[in-house]
């Protein structure tokens, strides 16, 4: 699954939310965080971040490791 990390927070932007075919876009506490069982790793969101704050999973920065479990955390809160 792609992971949403620390730029997003506060970005008003939601490109990715429009271009993700599934839907897996969610609100969290105060950025956008993706449903890690419901992302096809398609890829589309990551290019059209403009704070570039998605990565794929298997390419996740290490200072934002701990992103991969807010993530999941977030998407099945609420
Ligand atoms: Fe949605 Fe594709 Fe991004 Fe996954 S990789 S969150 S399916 S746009």
């Amino acid at each position: 699954a792609y992971v949403v990390t620390e730029p997003c927070i506060k970005c008003k932007y939601t490109d990715c939310v429009e271009v993700c075919p599934v839907n897996c876009f969610y609100e969290g506490a105060n950025f956008l965080v993706i449903h890690p069982d419901e992302c096809i790793d398609c890829g589309a969101c990551e290019p059209v971040c403009p704070t570039k704050a998605i990565f794929p999973e298997s390419d996740l920065p290490s200072e934002y490791a701990e992103y991969k479990a807010l993530n999941a955390k977030f998407a099945t809160e609420w």
